[in-house]
This record gives C-alpha cells, sequence and structure tokens, in this order.
C-alpha cells in the first residue's frame, strides 16, 4: 500500500536554528485524488467562486441615460466605483475601509471558528491553483503517473502532453487576467478591444503582467506561496485557540502507527495503518500526524484520504479530522462532545461585525446625493463700492451625485438687503439665484454678494447659504461670513 515516493515530506528544515541547513530545497508536490465530502466541497467551491467572478461583471444595471449599465464596474478614468445600486465617490472611500474592516474581521471570525478554511476552500491562490492540478491531472493523469512522466526521458508523448497543459494553463491565466479588466471596464467593450488586438498601453501591460502571474503561481509556485509569500500563515496561531475547529491527527487513536499485520488486529496498536496516503493527499506535502503547521491550509483532503483507509479496515472514521483540541481531549477521556462555537473570541468578532456592517448600511441609506461646498475670496477681503455698498466675493460649488440634471435655488439668511450676482451669467444683483447642475456633476459658481454698509454687524457678519431643490424642497445649509471694514 505504501509508495514509496512519498516518503519524502516537504517540509522545510527549521530555519536559524541548531545547525540545520538555512535552505530547503523545494520537493515537488504530486496531490493524489480522493474522493470524499472535502474534496466535493471543495470542488463545488471552485466553480461557485469561479462563476463568481467571472460573471458577475456582465450582470447590467440601468441607471438611466449617460451612466454605466454594469453592476459592478470600477471607473478609474471617472473616478467612480458601481456596485449595484451604491455608486461611490472618490470623497466617499471611507466605505472601502470600512469593506476592507469587514472583510478582516470576518477572516479572523472564520479562524477562530474553523481555522484555516478561508486558505483551504475560498483563497485566490488556492482556487486557481486547484483549477491548474485539475487540468494537470485530466492531461497527465493522477499521482505514480505525474511522477513517473516527470522522471521519464524526453519523448513525444511528455512534449505533447507538456505543451498542452502549459497552452491550456497560459488560457486559464489569460483568461482570468481578462475578467480582471471587466471590473475596470465596459465588460463587452474591453473584450471585443482584447479579442480585436485593439487594447495597449497599461491596459495591455497589466493583462500581461496578471497573465504571466497566475500562470506562475497557480502552475509553478503553488504551496510555496502559502509558505513564504502569504503573512496570513504566519499569524494564524494568534486567531485560533483550542476550541477552533482545526485538521487534526488524533495521535491518541492513531499511535502506535504501523502496517497492518495479516490477522489485522488493532487491540493492542494503533488505528495508523501507515500508509501514507494523508500525505500523497496534501496539496502543500507536509503529515499532518507530525502536529498542527504553519504549512497546513485546512484544506481537509488528509482526512478523505484516510477515511478510505479507515473503511477499508473497518476502522471508526476521522483519525484526522476537522476538530478542536478540546473535543479531541474529550473524546480522548470518553467524554460527551464538546464544541463551543460562542465563546468570548467569537463574540467578540460578531459584535465589531454587526457594528461595522450597520454603520456602513445606516450611512449608505441616509447619505446626501448632493454636496455643497464654499470658498470666499480672501484677496481682497471685501471691496467697498462707489455705492457705499460693501462686497464680497465667494466660490460655490455643486456636487450633484445624481444622474439626471438638478435645479436650485439659492438665497442668503443673516445679512438684509443683500443681493448676489453670478459672474458669467444674467442673474445680476439677485436676492435668489436659479442654479443648474447636470447628473454626475461639480456646478462652480462665481459669486459676487453686496449688501449695504449699515447692515454688517461689523468687520464679520455671519450668514448662510441656503440651497433648495426645487423638485423635491430640499435644503441645505452652508455657514460662512460676510467681510466688512
Ligand atoms: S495536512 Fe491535510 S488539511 Fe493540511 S494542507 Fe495537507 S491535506 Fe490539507
Ligand atoms: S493517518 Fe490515515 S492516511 Fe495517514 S498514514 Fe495513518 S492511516 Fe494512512
Amino acid at each position: 500500500m505504501s509508495d514509496p515516493s512519498t516518503t519524502t515530506v516537504n517540509q522545510p528544515e527549521p530555519s536559524g536554528h541548531g545547525d540545520g541547513p538555512l535552505y530547503a530545497e523545494r520537493v515537488k508536490v504530486h496531490p493524489r485524488h480522493f474522493d470524499g465530502p472535502f474534496r466535493k466541497w471543495k470542488t463545488i467551491l471552485l466553480w461557485v467562486f469561479l462563476a463568481v467572478y467571472h460573471c458577475s461583471a456582465w450582470i447590467r444595471w440601468d441607471r438611466g441615460p449617460g451612466a454605466p449599465d454594469q453592476a459592478i464596474l470600477f471607473d478609474l478614468p471617472g473616478r467612480r466605483a458601481y456596485i449595484f445600486w451604491i455608486e461611490i465617490w472618490p470623497q466617499e472611500v471611507y466605505y472601502l475601509t470600512g469593506l476592507l474592516i469587514l472583510a478582516a474581521v470576518s477572516l479572523f471570525a472564520a479562524s477562530a471558528i474553523a481555522g484555516r478554511v478561508w486558505c483551504g476552500f475560498a483563497c485566490f491562490q488556492t482556487v486557481w491553483t486547484d483549477l491548474f492540478m485539475k487540468v494537470e491531472a485530466f492531461i497527465e493523469g493522477d499521482r505514480n503517473k505525474r511522477i513517473r512522466l516527470d522522471k521519464a526521458p524526453l519523448s513525444m508523448d511528455k512534449i505533447l502532453k507538456r505543451i498542452a497543459k502549459h497552452v491550456i494553463w497560459l488560457l486559464i491565466a489569460g483568461f482570468f487576467a481578462m475578467s480582471f479588466l471587466w471590473y475596470f471596464n465596459d465588460a463587452p467593450t474591453i473584450t471585443k478591444e482584447i479579442f480585436t488586438g485593439q487594447i495597449g498601453g497599461w491596459t495591455l501591460v497589466v493583462m500581461l503582467v496578471l497573465t504571466g502571474m497566475t500562470y506562475i503561481m497557480a502552475g509553478f509556485a503553488r504551496e510555496q506561496v502559502c509558505f513564504y509569500m502569504c503573512p496570513y500563515g504566519r499569524f494564524q496561531s494568534v486567531m485560533t485557540d483550542e476550541d477552533s475547529l482545526v485538521v487534526t491527527y488524533e495521535a491518541w487513536r492513531g499511535e502506535p502507527r504501523a502496517q497492518p499485520g495479516k490477522n489485522r488486529d488493532f487491540s493492542d496498536r494503533g488505528h495508523c495503518v501507515d500508509c501514507s496516503l494523508c500525505v500523497q493527499a496534501c496539496p502543500t506535502g507536509i503529515d499532518i500526524r507530525n502536529g498542527q503547521q504553519m504549512e497546513c491550509i485546512g484544506c481537509g483532503l488528509c482526512i478523505d484520504a484516510c477515511n478510505t483507509m479507515m473503511e477499508k479496515f473497518d476502522l471508526p472514521k476521522n483519525l484526522i479530522s476537522y476538530d478542536s483540541y478540546t473535543n479531541m481531549v474529550a473524546r480522548e477521556q470518553g467524554k460527551g462532545k464538546q464544541v463551543h462555537l460562542i465563546r468570548p473570541r467569537t463574540i467578540y468578532y460578531a459584535v465589531i461585525l454587526t457594528i461595522v456592517a450597520t454603520a456602513i448600511l445606516t450611512s449608505l441609506s441616509f447619505r446626501d446625493r448632493l454636496e455643497v461646498n464654499i470658498q470666499r475670496d480672501r484677496a481682497p477681503l471685501f471691496v467697498t463700492l462707489s455705492s457705499g455698498d460693501i462686497r464680497n466675493g465667494y466660490t460655490y460649488k455643486v456636487l450633484n451625485m445624481e444622474s439626471s440634471a438638478k435645479e436650485y435655488t439659492l438665497s442668503v439668511e443673516g445679512l438684509k438687503g443683500a443681493t448676489m450676482t453670478v459672474i458669467g451669467d444674467e442673474q445680476t444683483d439677485q436676492e435668489v439665484l436659479d442654479l443648474k447642475v447636470k447628473g454626475d456633476h461639480v456646478g462652480t459658481f462665481k459669486i459676487f454678494m453686496k449688501a449695504p454698509r449699515n447692515m454688517l454687524e461689523g468687520a464679520s457678519t455671519d450668514i448662510t447659504f441656503v440651497l433648495k431643490d426645487k423638485e423635491t424642497g430640499e435644503i441645505f445649509n452652508q455657514s460662512t461670513v460676510f467681510r466688512g471694514p
């Protein structure tokens, strides 16, 4: 049963300690396929995540004339993000911060409950590596055939298989890169441009870099990315505790391990038959029987592998299982199940998630679709006209975040007799101005305000600009001062 090619375990030597080498040469991992619930869920999630990633940019969303009709679009030249009905302007980038906090806390919560479940099932690196491995297995066969092909001298069969594999990998990588571009451009337009060779400049650079990176990361680097490039695996231990569900070898039941004897008597030995199937199944090439390791991504494939062996010997399943340390000790001592999903750590995370999600949703629901900004001229502070009236200059900006044009009236409170003139407009010495701002635009108005000198409260008079939406009657106030002698 034991495969001699599997005895090498791809575990880097601890560096910087003792007399061990500082550099561990990579041992190529050829994971073996085993059916089982973890493999099944991994495959289902693989296709679900790929479908979501590749299809989401093609969902259309009607936002009215002139606005993009792509449901999810990060329009960098237009400095706007569209996510279904939500439209985010550059000054609202704090929503992105909120989303990043949500993502980080969700990751911490998932780790506290189920260890590296993100790494094993949902991480981009895992998903694409799994897909690349499927292609590899389809062309070159399962583990033993791949190992033999690796060792075989160059032949036509080997060359053709290698060409086929690398061409398909490159096509997948290119497709991934094109899909990424869909989120930053109109998807049908950029696709047409790619296939007709019309893209160039940065778009082409991004496409080529992403294609190359996906090809290298998923085709060659694979588990090395998790070992040496991703920081998450390094600090996962601080996010889990003795109640977190992690992939665990139940040594109390498995040891002392030994190859099965002819009589299959397990009465005075452990249940581990030392078949190394768990090592053969592991995409990172480690031996989970050595205990918790930073290299374990929590994919559970060793559980499926070991369970096939347990079934074969009529032994209880789950010698390797997704289990917590607390529950494992309880089982070892013959106590009942002890699973503690609700505990202080998970409660903190749930509270933080609820607060951040509520804050984002509330803010999105009540945010204004209009912003006003006023800047008073500082040079000169004021001008005394020949009539004796005092004049101040203002730059008044109205940001209309809706897709349709808006009409407003603008008046001033706090200064009797004040009139306004819009530069470059026909409105002169008016108490109320009519302002029009196009949809998705910032309207900038240069305004001169004039007031009788005897109406001023001194060198500085507090005033309020009152902007009223003609259609909805909504009012936006902005305070400033009117300066005088
Ligand atoms: S030890 Fe098991 S759970 Fe961990 S990476 Fe290997 S196969 Fe996946
Ligand atoms: S833990 Fe399971 S799969 Fe691994 S060597 Fe022992 S019996 Fe085989």
